[in-house]
């Protein structure tokens, strides 16, 4: 086992990831860029180390200061989180070159299924269904123009490179998608320095449908059941529960079976997320993988009882998974909001700044995930989650009644937050009635 961990990350998750660490009686080294140097959590560090300047490439994104804070700190492992470099391969490989065990997939499993294109080729293999589109990143235009007449319009073009909502264009026509191309692929390549691009069908009405799966290094794999996080705004996911209100429960075995077939097929040690969009016929189609530990995580770990941050450790650490797929059941309903420092009624513009009221929800079955104290300022250079609020309960509509009195009790001021937005979602007809689809916030906003 690990006797120390750097957390290559901030905020919530560095704090989750100490959590998780100091359960394990493993010492957890944190880093801060100067921007994060009053954050209260790297009080409960082992160790805190300074690793430069507020902009993320000068801190949370570099990697060489990263790799001096572990060699600083001795330590044995390298948790990255979420974003910032945890799907960077070039990270991973790193991290092995200098004997230092990263925390999530091996360069080799990330490149497999962390490519959006190498991930759709490798889910065919493991006969996982996935979208009708190109084969591999379009080359030129006559070649997406002729795709997109095979699979039919519309289409959405994509950046092999993309996350975060980024790089997705939705063409309705021919004339649409000559445009859009081009100006894809620049753009692409000036977000992700890779201005590859690929085409394929675009689902209307769909739902976001995603399984949590745990891989080890001995070659065993297991699902733990699916998350609907359906309700996004610019694609951005918003509000997640599980499980999926309304969905068949054979079809969730089945792609369950598949995503844990993918990532065994990959040879993946560690947490993943194999994303579905689902149609109104309840198929499904593949979106991509993400491999590393996902903000919704947690709604997962309340209806499984698995702590997912915990096995990512201990199976970096080599340990075997500790129980086999039938021992996985699933218990109640969980929803988890993200709490942005942003405001809804200013079509979401950030909110930065010192927070003075902070009283945040309690009782039973609720859970906040959030790095924030009272008199905590909000950095204006990281992404805008400052809390997550996980509530669970027996069935889904006594977890909507208690997310609603949780989300009554959460107080903040005077920063504004997307929490009178969710006040108001667990009020909607349609989203109480379960079963709302990935446009389903931005119609309800317009
Ligand atoms: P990213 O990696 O940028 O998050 P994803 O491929 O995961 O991109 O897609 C994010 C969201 O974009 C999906 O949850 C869905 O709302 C929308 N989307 C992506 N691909 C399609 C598609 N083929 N049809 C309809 N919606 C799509």
């Amino acid at each position: 086992m690990f006797r120390r961990v750097l957390i290559a990350n901030r905020g919530e998750i560095a704090l989750r990831i100490l959590r998780a660490c100091h359960e394990l009686g493993i010492e957890a080294v944190c880093v801060y860029s100067k921007a994060d140097a009053d954050a209260p959590y790297l009080r409960l560090a082992d160790r805190a180390i300074c690793i430069g300047d507020a902009p993320a490439k000068d801190s949370y994104l570099n990697i060489s200061r990263l790799i001096s804070a572990a060699e600083i700190a001795d330590v044995d492992a390298i948790h990255p989180g979420y974003g910032f470099l945890a799907e960077r391969a070039d990270f991973s490989e790193v991290c092995r070159d200098c004997k230092i065990e990263f925390i999530g997939p091996s360069p080799e499993a990330m490149r497999k299924l962390g490519d959006k294109v190498e991930c759709k080729r490798t889910a065919q293999k493991a006969k996982v269904p996935i979208f009708p589109g190109s084969e591999g990143e379009v080359e030129d235009e006559e070649e997406a123009v002729k795709v997109a007449a095979e699979v039919g319009y519309p289409v959405i073009i994509k950046a092999a490179a993309g996350g975060g909502g980024r790089g997705m264009r939705i063409c309705r026509n021919e004339a649409s998608l000559r445009t859009n191309l081009r100006a894809a692929g620049q753009e692409a390549l000036a977000a992700f320095g890779n201005g590859a691009v690929f085409i394929e069908k675009y689902l209307e009405h769909a739902r976001h449908v995603e399984v949590q799966v745990l891989g080890d290094k001995h070659g065993h794999a297991v699902h733990l059941y699916e998350r609907d996080c359906s309700v996004q705004r610019r694609h951005q996911k918003l509000i997640e529960e599980a499980p999926a209100p309304g969905v068949e429960r054979k079809k969730i075995d089945q792609l369950g079976a598949s995503a844990a077939r993918l990532v065994k097929h990959a040879e993946y040690a560690g947490a993943a997320t194999v994303e579905f969009l689902m149609d109104a016929n309840q198929d499904f189609y593949m979106l991509e993988v993400n491999t590393r530990v996902q903000v919704e995580h947690p709604v997962t770990e309340a209806i499984t009882g698995v702590d997912i941050v915990k096995q990512s450790i201990l199976i970096a650490a080599g340990e075997p998974l500790p129980f086999k797929q039938r021992d996985i059941s699933v218990n109640g309903h969980a929803i988890e909001c993200r709490i942005n420092a942003e405001d809804p009624e200013r079509g979401f513009m950030p909110s930065a700044g010192r927070i003075e009221q902070w009283e945040v929800p309690g009782g039973p079955g609720v859970r906040m995930d959030t790095h924030v104290v009272p008199g905590y300022r909000v950095p204006p250079n990281y992404d805008s989650m400052i809390a997550k609020l996980i509530v669970h309960a027996e069935d889904r509509d006594a977890c909507l009644r208690r997310t609603a009195r949780a989300l009554r009790e959460l107080r903040v001021g005077p920063i504004k937050t997307t929490t009178p937005l969710h006040a108001r979602l667990m009020q909607n007809s349609d989203f109480a009635a379960g079963g709302v689809d990935i446009g389903y916030l931005e119609r309800l906003l317009k």
